[in-house]
Parts: C-alpha cells; sequence; structure tokens
C-alpha cells in the first residue's frame, strides 16, 4: 500500500511561522510555483466521545471562478473506491465574517461555491470510527487521521502549501505524530502542497516516543517510533525498539543507503490497541501501522514487526521507486496499477525475507510460508485468466473493496501480494545461481535510475533494467515475456534445489475432493464457498449452497465425516457422491485428486547429500546481510 509525490517542494517561506528544515537531496519535478496564498485547515473534537470532529477549510486568493470542494473518494495504496464523503455532514460555507454562501453538491462527493467574495470558509463534521490505514478513528483516546478521509481539498489549489492547526483536547495529554513539517507552535504544521499533505498521517494522543539517529553514506536520518498502545512498560518498547533497528538496518543493507527523507525524518506510527483495524500503510517519510496485538506479547510483538518491515521496504519501493500509472496520486478517482505485482509483491517477499535474516522468524517458519505461498501461487486455477499484471489491475475490487454479490474471485484471482513475493523468489534464485548476482542488484538499480532521481518507472523500464543488471536483454526478454506478461513460473524445484530445498508434497498420497469451505447443514454438509475449477466437486457438478449427503451411500454430517470417508482412497480412485442442489437431488461418480499441499525439506533431512555449493547459495540468500554488505 504506497503515497506520493515527486512533485512537492514549494517555498514554504510563505507559511508564518513554518520551520525551515534541511530537504532531502532527492531530484525532483519542477512544480508550478503556487498561485495564492496557502489552504488553512483547522480540526477540533469537542465530540470525540461519539466519534465526530470538526473541520474548517479556508480557501483564500479564489478571485471570482466558482470553488469547487471535493472531498477524496480514494487513498494512496489502496486501490477501491472508499467514497470518504459518507461520513461528511453539517457542510457550510461561508465568507469570513460569516455571511452564508451556497454550497451546491455536484456530485456525491463534491461541491460547488458560486458568488463568493475571494475566500470560502467550509466548515463540517466528520464521523470516523475505523482507525485503519485508510479510515480514521476517533474517540476520547486518540484521534488516528488518514488526511484524504478526513480533510477536502478544493479542485485547482493542489500546488498550493498548506497549514493545518490540530487543537488538542484540553487536559487530554495528546501529542502530535506526523510527518508533517513541524512550526514553532506545537499545534501547527504545515505541508508544500496537497500531494505531500494527503500523504501525511496524523495520530493525535498520549503515544510513547523513541527516536534515534540512523547512519546512511555519509549522512544521517532521525527514525522515531511512535506507539499508542495501553499500559506500555518501558522494557516492552525498548525491546521492540531494538528490534526495529534490526529491520531498519538488514532492509537498509538491501539497497546500501536508506531512502533519503523529506525534512531528514521517518516515522513509525503505531497504534497498538484493542479498538484499531489490523492494517499497515506506506507513506513518504512514516507509515501508519495498527494491530490489536500488544508488544507485551512477544510472539505478537514480533506478527507486529512483520507488518513493519513489510511498509519500511516501502519507503524505496513503492513510495519512491514509483509506477507511473499512480503518479501524481487523483483523489476523485479509483487508481489502477499493473504493477503492483512489483510494489507490492516484490515488497511482500523482502519484508518476510528480511524477517527470516534478522531471525525474527525461524528458518524453518520461512520455508513453509514459501512453501504455502508456492502452493496457493502454483496450484490455484486463477493463472488461467490472468498474469500478474491482470492480477494487479483486478486490485480496485478486492483490495479492502466490499460487494454485495457474489464474485468468482477465488477462482480467477490470486493475490498480487503472494503472485509477485514468489515471482521475486524465483527471480532472486535465477539471478543467484546463473548470474552471480542477486535480487537486491536489481532493486538497487531500479533505486539509482528511479527511486533516487524521482522519475516513475513503466514496465518497459521494469524489464530493461533487468536487463542491463544481468547483462542479458534476452534474458530479461524472455522473464517479462513468459512471466510477467504471461501467466508461466520458474522452475521452483530446480532452483531451491541448487540450494539443497527439496520442494515436494507435503501428504503424497493423500486424495482429496478439492478445497472448498464445509459446513454443516441442511442434514448434510453444506458448501459455504464457491468450488474450485478443476476439483472432483466441481467437476461433479457441487456448488455454493448445495449440500453434500452421501460418499459411496454412507450419509455425512460434519466436514470430518468427508475427510474420514475419502481418507481410506487413493489418489485417482472414483467414489460416488450424493448431494442436493438448487434442482433437487444429484448423484455423481468422481475420481479424487491428489492433495496438492507443498513442503520445502533441506535435504539433509530428506536423505540427500548437500554439496558446499548449496550450502553457500542458501547462506547467501538466508543469512543476514548486515554485515557482509555495504
Ligand atoms: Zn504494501
Amino acid at each position: 500500500m504506497p503515497s506520493l509525490s515527486p512533485r512537492f517542494h514549494v517555498s514554504l517561506a510563505l507559511l508564518a511561522g513554518a520551520a525551515l528544515l534541511v530537504r532531502s537531496p532527492a531530484v525532483r519535478a519542477q512544480v508550478p510555483a503556487p498561485d495564492g496564498p496557502p489552504v488553512h485547515y483547522d480540526i477540533r473534537f469537542p465530540n470525540a466521545d461519539h466519534h465526530e470532529a470538526e473541520v474548517t477549510a479556508t480557501f483564500a486568493g479564489l478571485g471570482s471562478s466558482p470553488l469547487e470542494i471535493q472531498m477524496s473518494r480514494s487513498s494512496p495504496g489502496r486501490y477501491a473506491l472508499h467514497e470518504f464523503a459518507k461520513n461528511v455532514y453539517g457542510l457550510t460555507a461561508s465568507t469570513p465574517d460569516g455571511k452564508r454562501l451556497n454550497a451546491d453538491r455536484v456530485t456525491p462527493s463534491r461541491w460547488r461555491v458560486t458568488s463568493h467574495g475571494g475566500t470560502v470558509v467550509v466548515r463540517y463534521t466528520l464521523f470516523g470510527d475505523h482507525a485503519d490505514g485508510t479510515y480514521p478513528g476517533i474517540d476520547r483516546t486518540h484521534a488516528h487521521l488518514n488526511m484524504p478521509a478526513v480533510f477536502l481539498y478544493a479542485r485547482g489549489l493542489e500546488n498550493r502549501p498548506i497549514a493545518v492547526d490540530f487543537h488538542l483536547p484540553a487536559g487530554a495529554g495528546w501529542k502530535v505524530g506526523t510527518q508533517l513539517v513541524p512550526t514553532s507552535d506545537p499545534e501547527r504544521f504545515t505541508a508544500p502542497d496537497l500531494q505531500y499533505f494527503m500523504d501525511s498521517p496524523t495520530e493525535l494522543s498520549n503515544f510513547d516516543e523513541r527516536s534515534w539517529r540512523e547512519p546512511s553514506g555519509d549522512t544521517a536520518f532521525t527514525i522515531r517510533l511512535f506507539v499508542h498502545q495501553q499500559d506500555t512498560a518501558a522494557a516492552d518498547l525498548d525491546r521492540y525498539e531494538t528490534m526495529v533497528k534490526r529491520i531498519v538496518r538488514e532492509e537498509k543493507a538491501v539497497y546500501g543507503e536508506l531512502a533519503p527523507y523529506d525534512y531528514g525524518t521517518y516515522t513509525f506510527l503505531a497504534g497498538y490497541l484493542p479498538w484499531v483495524y489490523g492494517d499497515g500503510m506506506e507513506h513518504r517519510n512514516s507509515t501508519f501501522l495498527t494491530s490489536t496485538r500488544p508488544l507485551s506479547d512477544s510472539a505478537d510483538a514480533v506478527r507486529d514487526l512483520g507488518a513493519l518491515a513489510h511498509e519500511f521496504f516501502h519507503s524505496w519501493n513503492m513510495e519512491r521507486i514509483r509506477d507511473r500509472a499512480i503518479e501524481p496520486f487523483d483523489f476523485a478517482h479509483v487508481q489502477m496499477s499493473g504493477l503492483l505485482w512489483f510494489g507490492e509483491g516484490f515488497t511482500q517477499y523482502y519484508g518476510q525475507l528480511v524477517m527470516e535474516r534478522t531471525g525474527y522468524t525461524s528458518r524453518r517458519d520461512y520455508l513453509d510460508g514459501l512453501a504455502r505461498t508456492l502452493d496457493y501461487v502454483l496450484h490455484s486455477p486463477g493463472r488461467r485468466f490472468r498474469g500478474p499484471i491482470g492480477m494487479s489491475d483486478y486490485s480496485p475490487f478486492v483490495d479492502a473493496a466490499s460487494w454485495v454479490d457474489r464474485t468468482n474471485a477465488s477462482n480467477t484471482f490470486i493475490s498480487y501480494y503472494s503472485y509477485g513475493a514468489v515471482l521475486a523468489a524465483g527471480l532472486d534464485l535465477e539471478l543467484r545461481t546463473r548470474f552471480h548476482l542477486t535480487l537486491d542488484d536489481y532493486m538497487r538499480a531500479m533505486w539509482r535510475k528511479y527511486g533516487r532521481t524521482g522519475t516513475p518507472y513503466t514496465l518497459a523500464g521494469l524489464r530493461s533494467t533487468l536487463g542491463e543488471v544481468a547483462g542479458d536483454s534476452a534474458f530479461a526478454r524472455t522473464f517479462f515475456e513468459h512471466d510477467i506478461e504471461g501467466t508461466a513460473v520458474p522452475d521452483y524445484a530446480a532452483l531451491l534445489g541448487k540450494a539443497g530445498l527439496l520442494l515436494r508434497p507435503a501428504h503424497p498420497g493423500r486424495a482429496t475432493l478439492g478445497s472448498a469451505r464445509l459446513v454443516p447443514a441442511g442434514g448434510g454438509v453444506q458448501v459455504a464457498s464457491g468450488t474450485e475449477i478443476g476439483s472432483p466437486l466441481y467437476a461433479a457438478g457441487v456448488d455454493y449452497h448445495d449440500v453434500l449427503l452421501e460418499i459411496d451411500g454412507t450419509k455425512v454430517h460434519n466436514p470430518s465425516d468427508i475427510n474420514r470417508l475419502i481418507s481410506v482412497h487413493a489418489p485417482g480412485d472414483s467414489v460416488t457422491l450424493s448431494y442436493i442442489a438448487r434442482d433437487g437431488r444429484h448423484q455423481a461418480r468422481v475420481g479424487l485428486a491428489a492433495e496438492r499441499a507443498l513442503e520445502i525439506v533441506p535435504f539433509e533431512d530428506a536423505g540427500r547429500p548437500v554439496t558446499k555449493a548449496m550450502r553457500d547459495l542458501r547462506s547467501a540468500w538466508l543469512d543476514s546481510e548486515v554485515a557482509t554488505r555495504p
């Protein structure tokens, strides 16, 4: 999940009290000079008990043309429409001296104010009670603000600087956690333009803080860890800070340097609370992390860390190495990126790999997870319909999207996180075994070419950079034609074998009817999901809501009855299935399939010889890089 803009950085001197901080050396596209005074926002919480905020937006220097104000419909890093205007009410527009102006609602998310005197003050109430990476959560404990879900904006004023005043409730002990630019007033922050403002999630609460200077090349950046949770013990936070530092350093080793954070600072904004919704959302210089798992439990802390590792990797891949299709972000429409298999999938691969390299995930658990993901991607019928680009294009329908009607996504869609992650694993092993390179070399080349320069990339750029890194454009062309634009996949058994790892069926000889969700109901066992294309259930004509009654004449009442009756058979055996469908009772004779789950086993555990070359490859791939890379 991402964010924004190689198009920012106008002068902040316009903003009274703006602290002029050191900017990153990143090269940025020229932005037109702002054509008027800053936009000003003001937010208060007089009814936090009931999840409301009162927002005031002031747009000045408007001339005589109508003002169009827009509530965002989408948010960077989430690919569905969210229609944030559904939680906006009591909207009024007025002149600075309080004279009411007409604000006509011209679309569900847009208002037009005509006949104003050049300055318009818009006031509205916002409701928010779903704290995560996309939605706001306002209550007595915090105001957790994802900006596109909170602040409407004026069309045509996107390049103007912004100042925002957070009016913290008296006596609540709240502070402001944000990547916005601080000023001498502790409640006032600024942004150089709308893209940066919208990319700056803000946590207002009495969070705990840790920070350190992290070296990068011949400079250093400040990393801040803000954690809002209940009853934090200092020791829990100390331990988590140590874990976060190790993740930061392991990911820095992949690229050789930190991303050059704007204003010199990166901020982890974590809310680990029972009343938030689990999520993680990347931004240029910060990330919003939410989970209901407290840091006091060490296993929970490791799971929280896994989400953090993914989001922090995005500060390079997605925030700065960025697909042209979503840059700059259009808040008024849904955005589509066909390259999420790279932006999300390669990030997924590295987030999990770095958890293993730092030892927070054991090697055994890492390989088990990789085997499960391979099983899902290699065996899902989805690849009959779409490759990684088509899966990425489908994101507006699956990424935090909800529908009334059923879809056939379980048969036609594979998560671009998983698909991209296994492609990354295959490419990494291919580069290591064929070219004495690693996927890090590819990521570093993408970083130098696109990330550091603030140039969005395209599919052609991904392909040509791989050819340059490998010194073999034919290899890159074939990989992209077959595995990216097509639906082929690398030969994982061969690649893993070179690391002395055996990819094999986890349950050889076990028969199955195929995967489907089964529940006791309707006098038998009801199918509570779609059935999978190619499975025996699908071949028998069984579909959603049908009730399985008998197998070979024996009645079934529970999913365990089915497992028991199937377990005496081998793959290829036939059974007779009786079931009730919408049109009545059916009987079908079907051949059982082989259970397809995969496992990855070290050769030494499978009684196979392990060579030094295998051990070396395994350790170069899975050991920490912090000591071995610059
Ligand atoms: Zn992500």
